[in-house]
């Protein structure tokens, strides 16, 4: 293990030497310069018999299990326009009906397609604290979204809040076309309400919020990081062959316990810089995590030092729920 608490002695001397030496460090790191991704398209993958997991890696995922009696979707994207194409990929294999919909998480690049589904006559599923959240953040995500609304030159008054229809506390279970769909909840990973979606017999977890591959996720929701890496733990002591993530590609359980290490590790080195007194922007300009520097989404590190910073002083999550 690496002591951070002598590491932050020596960074904290020499921050002004550090930062004058790796500008290129900085900017990747600053929150606010491009986004460096790479460029991969839309890939959608039968993961199993009648189970697809679209892959879109600038944006988010989603997965959709086709059977005779309809279609269960799972995450609607980020905006009507991308829950259009989902609705016509998924009428590229099958014309059955879409009965079901689950929101796995509350932030708007996984919901704000709930609308399109809505019409298509879905019933949408969440836990109770995503459905929550969606309330209570709506204007908030939002915001979050304008720069990529606008990138792709999307309107904005086309995402219209559409909470789900049913409600569950820690599992729902469905059947549906004779195939076993187990929806549960075991605690806050990333945000209250973390849902996964679980097919036993095709040995698949969709595990939206919580787990990304090889990405950086935000934690300016968390209650809690142990908690978090408690919950990907647990995850990935299942009996599951495939980790599909609400970002980044298919994940083995090697990909779920790595994320798990990641954030024990930023839990661990966020928690000794603050105990030396370092501010925010010390810890930030010090760049003690740039040994993830090649993990997607390590550009917006800032935030994500700000966010948990928030956290560990106050004892509330940046973006709280209730
Ligand atoms: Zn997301």
């Amino acid at each position: 293990m690496t002591s951070y608490a002598a590491i932050f002695r020596a960074l904290v001397a020499a921050a002004t030497l550090v930062v004058a030496a790796m500008p290129t460090v900085r900017a990747a790191a600053s929150g606010a310069g491009e986004i460096l991704e790479k460029d991969i398209p839309i890939l959608v993958r039968e993961v199993a018999p009648g189970l697809y997991y679209q892959y879109h890696h600038q944006e988010s995922n989603n997965a959709f299990l086709v059977t005779d009696e309809g279609v269960l979707v799972i995450d609607t994207r980020q905006h009507p326009k991308r829950a259009e194409e989902l609705v016509a990929t998924i009428r590229k294999i099958t014309d059955k009906p879409i009965r079901w919909v689950v929101n796995t998480h509350a932030h708007g690049d996984h919901y704000f397609g709930n609308s399109v589904f809505k019409r298509e006559g879905a019933t949408i599923i969440a836990h109770r604290d995503t459905a929550g959240m969606m309330k209570a953040n709506f204007e908030l995500e939002m915001k979050r979204r304008m720069g990529y609304f606008k990138q792709r030159g999307y309107d904005s008054a086309d995402v219209k809040l559409t909470l789900p229809d049913v409600t569950f506390d820690s599992r729902y279970p469905l059947t549906i076309g004779g195939r076993q769909v187990e929806i549960f909840y075991i605690g806050a990973g990333q945000n209250p309400g973390d849902t996964f979606v679980y097919f036993p017999k095709e040995r698949v977890l969709y595990a939206g919020g919580p787990f990304s591959k090889e990405s950086w996720p935000n934690p300016s929701f968390t209650p809690s990081m142990q908690g978090w890496t408690e919950v990907l733990r647990k995850i990935a002591a299942m009996d599951v062959d495939q980790y599909l993530g609400g970002h980044g590609d298919i994940g083995t359980r090697q990909d779920v316990l790595n994320e798990a290490r990641m954030l024990a590790d930023f839990d661990a080195g966020m928690r000794a810089a603050v105990a030396t007194g370092m501010s925010r922007d010390d810890i930030v300009k010090a760049a003690i995590f740039e040994k993830y520097k090649d993990v997607r989404n390590y550009y917006r590190m800032n935030l994500f030092i700000s966010s948990y910073y928030h956290l560990l002083t106050t004892g509330k999550p940046e973006n709280p729920y209730p």
